[in-house]
């Protein structure tokens, strides 16, 4: 399917044409080590990125408000390239995407011309105020409150008062979009820098993305006017946050698929030029089948997912905030082991800061906290999918898996089979979880929340695979491998999968009291283990080829 918004595939090449040449001159390594070091925010380059040098910032902008009117898949290809480079840097840029958010999706006609004109044409940096000190992955709980002042009985403007946390821009921003409590309930507030009564605190010091500024925001009787309340009407904050996940946690997903695989390209050269045991590492199945190949499977996983919302969401199919949170939750996860991986494949240097995999790996762990953590991930995961299997009495998955059945049918080689029987797996451990209520347990509904993903993922690198090999992919989608690379990906993968659903699966029905005495064998059967097992058959080959893709020996 081909996404129906945004770019062609020509303007968003030159955009990453020009975003790599300006890394290439002004962000070299030690540059970027540099900041890292001194924990200085280089708010002139994150400036240059959303200015006209670059106009990065553009891409998110209606056309009808002087942007370029990218879509999610442009911002997911640019999300992707700028966390190849710096995740620091790149957390700048976004938080003028996450600020100006609100005002995208639920800001009036008027506001949006004010002030997504104002980001265009001048490239102001903007912050999204919306953590607080107790109020974090429950933003319910916010206690800062926009108290209405009236006059003549029409509310002319707010008094806020209360403290906000970890506000990325926080101490540079030129605009900040702030959550208070009104008497209607949660609400968007543009708040201008220098505004009385605002002020910021000390930048964080931080464990990764040190290129970053991270501040408090402090708000002292502050007011604001009421052309400032986002969309016009209070108690819309909450509702207004919804309807940008999808698309936001998207992003954050391209950072952590652009810093994983940036690792594993530092990490493939390297192991072709070490030489230990009389031979370069690249040539040792024990090192790139543990510390290169199944990091590169579990990334395009990722990719695969994030490249079929970002269609979605291009397509108007709605908000999408569960395959958002599932794209992030697979991206990020796989980001951040590639780049533990990347360490150790550098062995002692990796442990280094020269080789830059170090500092990569401190820089992508946050993208697993904040835009949601991956346990509210596998929550929203859970929840949702968990109404799908009750709505479906319980062929949710079964129907997803005879789709996959009839793809492997028409199109095999994809893996589409194995996929599909991890997604029956699937089916049956949810239902046994909802015989036996052991999502009572919450334990047992996250672990839930983490299979659905990785089941989904699977089904949609097999779908993306087959689109490939049909010559049918996405023009603007990355095309790295050639298609039957991409296929032997898909299969590890799917293999990969069905094996952590039915074990992972049976051990968690198992650890909450869901098999009776002598019931295991019956599961095992109806979780098709055996099947799945029989399935891992040409595993080692696939990676074998996967192996010689990457390091361009007997390309197929
Ligand atoms: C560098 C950085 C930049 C950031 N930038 C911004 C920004 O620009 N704007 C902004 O508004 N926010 C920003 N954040 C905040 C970020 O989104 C939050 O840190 C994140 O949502 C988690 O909230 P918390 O830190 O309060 O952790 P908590 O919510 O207290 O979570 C702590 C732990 O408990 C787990 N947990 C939480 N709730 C549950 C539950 N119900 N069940 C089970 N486990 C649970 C979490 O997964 C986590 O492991 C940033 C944070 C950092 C560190």
């Amino acid at each position: 399917m081909a996404a129906e918004k945004g770019l062609d595939a020509e303007t968003l090449n030159i955009t990453l044409d020009s975003l790599r040449s300006y890394v290439k001159d002004k962000l070299p390594d030690e540059q970027l080590l540099e900041w890292d070091e001194k924990d200085e925010f280089p708010e002139e380059v994150v400036r240059a990125i959303g200015s006209e040098e670059l106009g990065i910032q553009l891409i998110f902008i209606p056309e009808r408000f002087g942007g370029l009117g990218g879509g999610a898949f442009d911002v997911y290809r640019v999300c992707e390239q700028m966390g190849r480079v710096d995740l620091g840097i790149a957390t700048g840029v976004l938080a003028t995407f996450l600020g100006s958010d609100p005002i995208v999706y639920g800001g009036t006609e008027e506001q949006k011309a004010r002030w997504l004109g104002a980001i265009a044409e001048e490239g102001h940096l903007m912050a999204y105020g919306a953590t607080e000190p107790a109020a974090g992955s429950d933003l319910g709980a916010l206690r800062t409150v926009a108290e209405p002042v009236e006059e003549d009985g029409q509310v002319v403007g707010y008094k806020i008062n209360g403290n906000k946390q970890w506000i990325s821009n926080g101490g540079f921003a030129n605009l900040y979009t702030v959550l208070a409590k009104t008497p209607k309930g949660p609400t968007w507030f543009v708040v201008d820098k220098g505004t009385e009564g605002l002020s910021t605190g000390n930048p964080e010091d931080k464990h990764g993305i040190r290129a970053s500024n991270t501040s408090t925001l402090a708000f002292d009787d502050m007011f604001v006017e009421a052309d400032r309340v986002v969309g016009g009407v209070e108690g819309q904050g909450l509702v207004q946050a919804q309807l940008v996940f999808g698309f936001t946690r998207l992003m954050v997903a391209a950072f952590g698929l652009g810093a994983g695989w940036e690792a594993m390209d530092r990490s493939i050269p390297y192991s072709v030029d070490r030489k230990q045991g009389g031979s370069a590492l690249s040539e040792k199945q024990g090192y790139t089948h543990k510390l290169i190949v199944p990091h590169v499977v579990r990334l395009e996983g990722g990719r695969a997912y994030i490249e079929e919302t970002a269609e979605r969401l291009d397509s108007d199919e709605g908000n999408l905030n569960t395959e958002g949170a599932i794209a992030k939750y697979l991206s990020t996860e796989a980001g951040d082991a590639a780049a533990d991986a990347a360490i150790q494949a550098h062995g002692g240097y990796g442990y280094t800061k020269e080789y830059m995999v170090e500092k990569i790996k401190r820089d992508v762990r946050i993208t697993r906290i904040y835009e949601g953590t991956s346990e509210i991930m596998e929550m929203t995961i859970a929840r949702d999918r968990w109404q799908q299997q009750l709505k479906t009495r319980g062929q949710y998955y079964h129907d997803k898996a005879r789709e996959l059945e009839a793809m492997h049918a028409e199109a095999p080689g994809a893996g589409a089979n194995i996929a599909a029987l991890a997604l029956h797996s699937l089916a049956e451990v949810l239902e046994r979880a909802r015989v036996k209520r052991l999502t009572r347990n919450q334990h047992v509904l996250f672990r839930m929340g983490e299979i659905i993903a990785y089941g989904e993922g699977a089904a949609a690198l097999v779908r993306r695979s087959i689109c490939y090999a049909k010559g049918k992919l996405n023009p603007k989608a990355d095309m790295r491998f050639k298609p039957p690379v991409l296929s032997a990906i898909s299969r590890v993968y799917a293999r990969e999968t069905a094996t952590k659903i039915a074990a992972e699966g049976m051990r968690w029905v198992a650890s909450a009291d869901g098999l009776g005495a002598g019931e295991v064998a019956a599961f095992a059967e109806a979780i098709r283990m055996n099947d799945i097992q029989e399935a891992q058959a040409g595993n080692i080959a696939d990676m074998d080829l996967i192996a010689d893709a990457l390091y361009d020996r007997n390309q197929v």
